[in-house]
């Protein structure tokens, strides 16, 4: 029986995995079903975690983590979790993709998310060399230049927002001529003097090689197109979180979700289910940053901790 089973080892499980070793639990396995460190270690920069300075990718910055781990005894299984489930007892029940279960009195949950990629050609060939997803991690690079935005929904819009402080000019792009986001926001989009609204358009192709992107290719619902040079492409067009874990046998959630399928969390990490914690990108309103990831994990694991003492003395 474990202590603490921590499903997902990337900025918020490997912290959550430091704080529940150190601050005592004997029997804590982390389940990651890849190498650790998440999905920062596809960024080619990190230039927001605080004290690190000077240049270092998201592999640089995630590999001494599991060390420090391990040193305070941390468990790493390298397997993908099917579902984790309770019994009436309480007990967790931790069912892995080889069919083997494992048993632990409390579970934190960080599977993390995966921001939704829009389809057009190039998108993936020329991710992370000037395709992006976080306006937050990689506008910088695009100081005083000019950016393309895909998306209309409040994501998309305030994304762009951003982006005009730091960039010269925004293209926003966007499928339809009405926005899904709040109308104060959209009412910003429109008083903002550099970003200019290109509407009824899909992206087509970015263009530009390993090297960088050069620029993107539009078409307009009438067919016609557009290229739009570009060292830059910010797509926003939704997120899925990573909750599969959670659903059960009957297909229901194993806790409280959100509508877009987040889940509900309290100020300390607690679901609504006793034990079970979720924490980084996955629960509501996360910052999707990895020093927000990195806080949510230390916070579970001291209610875990505290949880596991409780239900043992
Ligand atoms: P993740 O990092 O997504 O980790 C979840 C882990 O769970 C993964 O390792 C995954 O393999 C594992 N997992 C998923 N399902 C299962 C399963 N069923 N069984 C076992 N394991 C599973 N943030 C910043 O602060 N600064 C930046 O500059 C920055 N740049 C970014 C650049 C890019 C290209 C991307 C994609 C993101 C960037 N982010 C940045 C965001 C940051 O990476 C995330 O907010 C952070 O990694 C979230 O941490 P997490 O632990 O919640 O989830
Ligand atoms: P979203 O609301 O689902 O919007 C996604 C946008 O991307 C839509 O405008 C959609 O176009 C477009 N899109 C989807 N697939 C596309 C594709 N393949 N090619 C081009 N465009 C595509 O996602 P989100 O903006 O990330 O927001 C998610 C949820 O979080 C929403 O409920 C939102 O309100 C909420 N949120 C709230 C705040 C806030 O309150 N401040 C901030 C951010 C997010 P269509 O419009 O044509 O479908």
């Amino acid at each position: 029986m474990l202590d603490c089973a921590i499903i997902g080892g990337g900025p918020a499980g490997l912290t959550a995995g430091l704080y529940a070793t150190r601050g005592g639990l004997a029997e804590v396995t982390m389940f990651e079903k890849g190498m650790p460190g998440g999905q920062i270690t596809q960024s080619s920069e990190i230039e927001n975690y605080p004290g690190v300075t000077g240049e270092i990718t998201g592999m640089d910055l995630m590999m001494p983590w599991p060390e420090q781990c391990q040193r305070f005894g941390l468990k790493h299984e390298m397997v993908a979790v099917k579902r984790v489930s309770r019994k009436e007892d309480g007990t967790f029940v931790i069912l892995k993709e080889n069919g083997e279960t494992e048993e632990a009195h409390s579970v934190i949950v960080g599977t993390g998310s995966t921001p939704k990629r829009a389809g057009f050609k190039g998108e993936d060939q020329l991710f992370g060399k000037g395709v992006s997803t976080c306006a937050t991690c990689d506008g910088f690079f695009y100081k005083g230049k000019e950016v393309a935005v895909i998306g209309g929904g409040d994501t998309a819009l305030e994304e762009a927002l951003y982006l005009a402080k730091i960039c010269t000019k925004v293209y926003l792009v966007h499928r339809r001529d009405s926005f899904r986001a709040s109308p104060n926001t959209i009412a910003r989009i429109h008083n903002t003097k550099n970003i200019e609204l290109i509407l009824n358009a899909s992206p087509d192709e970015v263009l530009g090689d390993a090297m960088g992107v050069v620029g993107l290719k539009v078409v307009f619902k009438d067919g016609t197109a557009r290229q739009i040079d570009v060292p830059g492409v910010f797509v926003f067009v939704g997120n899925n979180v990573n909750n599969q874990v959670l659903i059960q046998e009957d297909g229901s959630f194993l806790c409280e979700m959100t509508e877009s399928g987040e889940v509900q969390v309290d100020i300390s990490m607690r679901t609504s289910v006793p034990g079970l914690y979720a924490v980084g990108d996955m629960r509501v309103a996360a910052p999707k940053q990895v020093v927000s990831a990195a806080g949510d994990g230390a916070v579970a694991a001291l209610q875990a901790i505290s949880f596991v003492d409780e239900k043992l003395n």
